[in-house]
């Protein structure tokens, strides 16, 4: 994997944005940020030669809006990016990056991880593609806890929650090993404490602070381990029925971890240590409960009668390392339960 910088800033991010363009010797700047870019995140620019601002951004990359973006990047004769934003604009950098090779200065202001990854994602038709690319790795990511403080409380528990889910996933994925546990059980320490934390004070530099590192550690152990039972349904369930990415993942996570922990004594130990539970699901049940994540997929959007679709298009996806053999019945009986908010089991 090529070289990246990590900058941990809180408050410090327009400086490092400067030194990293001033050291790509930068002079046109196309800047991704989300719609909803706050004035703290275009702050981060302030002094910098930016040739465009792009905030045509949604989630999961549609081919059509990467297009634009690219055709963006074209006009304006830009020579390195910066994205300022959640996963989703991190997402759209990539598939600029993807077609041009342009550089990446990434500074989110989620807990998706994306900036973390070589993976990119595009949608089309239903279907979600993705793949990795070394170009699309940001050169370096700047974190600055302090632009996170504006995620409102219900967005930060569902983005740290599908933080934590990098790491539960990436304990059961096909390249998992010690190395990649242990940054998993770092990282899912660092965001049950974290977590709570951010909810009782949102604006409180500790919590944020340490939800962006915890992220930024299960992200790294996802990027190396890869992707394992859960990523692959909430792939289909995002790309496919076009559900929102946090807020999927924390409703399936538990499900997943229900079907999956017996069969992964050591998955089931870490979990249960980090989220200090007597065993796996009931700390993330409690976790859970205490964050007041959500629960159920038909809130989301998702219809009982896609189910069997779902099931079909996730299958032939399960990873060979899963610890437990998966049928259709039982994805079926995962969804319905996750679609009607049931207990998992
Ligand atoms: P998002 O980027 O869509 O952000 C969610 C919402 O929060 C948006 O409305 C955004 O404008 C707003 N927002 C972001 N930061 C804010 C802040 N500080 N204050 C106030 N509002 C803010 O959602 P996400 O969950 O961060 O990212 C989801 C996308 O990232 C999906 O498309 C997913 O596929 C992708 N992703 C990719 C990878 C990868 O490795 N390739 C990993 C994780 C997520």
């Amino acid at each position: 994997m090529p070289e990246q910088r990590v900058h941990v800033v809180p408050g410090g991010a327009a400086r490092a944005v400067a030194a990293e363009v001033a050291g790509l010797g930068a002079r046109r700047l196309m800047v991704v940020v989300s719609p909803s870019g706050a004035a703290d995140e275009r702050r981060v620019l302030d002094g910098l030669p930016v040739a465009h601002w792009h905030d045509d951004v949604v989630q999961h990359v549609p081919v059509l809006v990467a297009e634009r973006a690219r055709a963006a990047a074209a006009r304006h004769d830009v020579d390195a990016l910066v994205c300022v934003g959640g996963g989703s604009a991190t997402g759209l950098a990539k598939a600029v990056a993807l077609a041009t090779g342009l550089p990446i200065v990434a500074v989110p202001t989620t807990y998706a991880g994306s900036e973390v990854t070589a993976v990119w994602g595009l949608t089309e038709g239903g279907r979600k593609i993705t793949g990795s690319d070394p170009r699309v790795l940001p050169v370096a990511v700047v974190y600055d806890a302090e632009l996170t403080r504006s995620l409102p409380v219900p967005l930060s528990a569902v983005s740290g929650l599908n933080a934590l889910a990098h790491a539960v996933d990436g304990l059961w994925a096909p390249h998992a090993d010690d190395a990649t546990a242990r940054l998993a059980s770092q990282g899912m320490e660092l965001l049950a404490t974290a977590l709570p934390q951010v909810v009782d004070d949102p604006t409180g530099l500790p919590g944020r602070s340490a939800l962006l590192e915890g992220a930024y550690l299960c992200a790294r152990s996802f990027a190396e381990a890869g992707s394992g039972l859960h990523h692959k349904i909430c792939h289909v369930l995002g790309g496919r029925h076009d559900l929102p990415h946090a807020e999927t993942h924390a409703v399936v996570l538990p499900h997943v971890v229900a079907l999956n922990a017996p069969g992964a004594p050591d998955a089931e130990r870490r979990i249960a240590a980090a989220l200090d539970g007597t065993s796996a699901t009931a700390g993330i049940e409690a976790l859970w409960d205490r964050v007041a994540a959500p629960r159920s997929l038909r809130d989301l959007g998702f219809e009982r009668e896609a189910i069997p679709g779902a099931v079909a298009a996730i299958l032939p996806a399960v990873p060979a390392s899963n610890p437990v053999t998966v049928t259709a019945g039982e994805l079926t009986d995962l969804l319905l339960h996750a679609w009607e908010g049931a207990q998992p089991t």
